[in-house]
């Protein structure tokens, strides 16, 4: 494995929260879900993966979404950019970009989007780079399949300022994937991701699978490229304290919809919804490492999820209308989202 990644991460791994973005009732949202839902159509009925999600992203801010395996974050991803395949459908809501409905777009239109508007860094998607194909070529597919063409000298120099970009020497330009370490060819996908330069980019699960030093490497490249981007992002993960150290607000996600959404130093110095505050209180060591482990019970079926709160048979708190009634996802406090019935009972 030859090593070519330049050594920029030290002087942009400190600091990484530093472009906070302060609420302003002047800046719109660059990205506006409303009232999402996504199913998988199987044998025994539809899965509700999604269900009615809603929630914003501001222009420059870094989103974390967090929950435990099955909550329907990669549906979410995938849905965003209508990128959700068979039995897989979009069964309502609006998707807005800069106030642009993706879901009523035509499929090309959608496909100008993707990369030029909003960049996915799907989940495993560094396994997927093309083995045959020198690194080189595969970044310029991405331009290629975007009708953009450069003469050879302006490619060869784009690509260099790419792999620069992301922390990699441009010589890695000529080589195949299987000369790469994971952390070089995630900082590919990340170069591929980046390369129309897009308004929004949706990580998922970047770090997974990589060592512990160079998911933070990974993650920092993210930060950065975002920074010079100006761009938003919604980072996708099970790793909340990894996400604590890398976004401004986090979303928990329980059973396809947001349970809390809030700033995410706020978030861990008092939880508000119950399975916010069981989640961090198990967290493996009091510096809030390690992974999303979840807690005692299991996530409810998405075929029938329960008519009230979906946490309901989980949460120590329960009160008889949770059993019911879907606690809608509401501002209880100054930019703090939480669906749960306790705050409507002045408790
Ligand atoms: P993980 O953290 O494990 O990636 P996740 O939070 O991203 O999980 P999703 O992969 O979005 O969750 O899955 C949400 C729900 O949708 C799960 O119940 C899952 O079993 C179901 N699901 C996902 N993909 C399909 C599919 N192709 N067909 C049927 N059901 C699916
Ligand atoms: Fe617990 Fe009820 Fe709140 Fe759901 S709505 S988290 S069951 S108290």
């Amino acid at each position: 494995m030859r090593d070519t990644t330049v050594d920029t991460e030290q002087t942009h791994a400190e600091g990484v929260l530093d472009s906070t973005v302060e609420p302003s009732s002047d800046v719109k949202p660059i990205l506006e879900v409303r009232n999402l839902h996504v199913s998988y159509d199987t044998v025994r009925g539809p899965i509700q993966a999604v269900r009615g999600l809603s929630f914003q992203l501001m222009p420059n801010e870094v989103l974390g979404l967090a929950g435990e395996s099955g909550s329907g974050k990669s549906t979410l991803a995938l849905a965003l950019l209508r990128m959700i395949k068979s039995p897989g459908r979009i069964v309502e809501g609006e998707v807005l970009l800069d106030g642009r409905d993706l879901l009523s777009l035509s499929e090309r239109e959608m496909r100008h989007v993707r990369l030029a508007d909003i960049a996915m860094v799907a989940q495993g998607a560094m396994n997927s780079l093309n083995p045959v194909m020198r690194i080189r070529d595969q970044i310029i597919d991405a331009w290629t399949d975007h009708g953009i063409r450069y003469g050879r000298q302006e490619s060869e120099e784009r690509v260099a300022d790419l792999l620069r970009w992301v922390g990699l020497r441009p010589d890695v330009a000529r080589l195949y994937p299987h000369e790469l370490s994971g952390g070089m060819k995630q900082r590919v996908v990340i170069a591929i991701a980046i390369s129309l330069r897009p308004r929004v980019i949706i990580a998922d699960e970047p770090t997974s699978a990589l060592d512990v030093v160079v998911q933070r490497q990974i993650i920092s490249t993210l930060r950065r490229v975002q920074t010079d981007l100006q761009a938003a992002v919604i980072l996708i993960g099970h790793d909340i304290g990894l996400m604590a150290q890398s976004v401004q607000k986090l979303g928990i996600m329980y059973a396809g919809k947001v349970a809390e959404m809030s700033p995410v130093y706020e978030m861990f110095d008092e939880p508000m919804h119950p399975y916010t505050r069981m989640l961090i209180d198990s967290l493996p060591s009091p510096d809030q490492k390690g992974q999303l482990r979840g807690i005692p019970g299991i996530t409810p079926s998405l075929l029938d999820p329960p008519p009230g709160c979906a946490f309901n048979d989980r949460c120590p708190y329960a009160l008889e209308r949770c059993t019911t009634e879907i606690p809608a996802l509401e501002e209880k406090r100054p930019n703090r989202m939480v669906a749960c019935h306790l705050f409507t009972e002045g408790q």
